[in-house]
């Protein structure tokens, strides 16, 4: 997998610096920084034009009531998810909902 410059395309003067979970890189061609996460490739289509989205980590209170009790970062393909992506970028700056929210009574 080829790491390119987003700004002027340049594939070769890059340098990365490891962080704790993720890639920092610099172009030294254009001076453009930016973040890369260093799992970011789909395993479905191979396409490594993934999203970081905030998926929502909800709990089951009293009732039928569900409540975010935090998030997590996920990663979607903007190919395969890309009807997840709108939902997501449609509801702003909400947290993803997670596809499987559990359904009280169904259990
Ligand atoms: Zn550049
Ligand atoms: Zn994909």
């Amino acid at each position: 997998m080829e790491i390119v410059c987003p700004d002027c395309g340049e594939a070769e003067a890059l340098r990365g610096t490891r962080m704790k979970s993720q890639i920092n890189l610099l172009c030294e061609a254009c001076g453009h920084t930016w973040i890369r996460d260093p799992a970011p490739s789909c395993e479905r289509c191979g396409g490594d034009d993934m999203q970081a989205v905030p998926l929502a980590i909800l709990e089951k209170g009293r009732g039928t009531q569900l409540s975010v009790v935090g998030t997590r970062t996920i990663h979607l393909c903007s190919v395969c998810d890309a009807a997840t992506l709108r939902r997501y970028h449609d509801n702003r700056p909400n947290p993803l909902m997670p596809d499987d929210i559990p359904t009280a009574g169904l259990d």
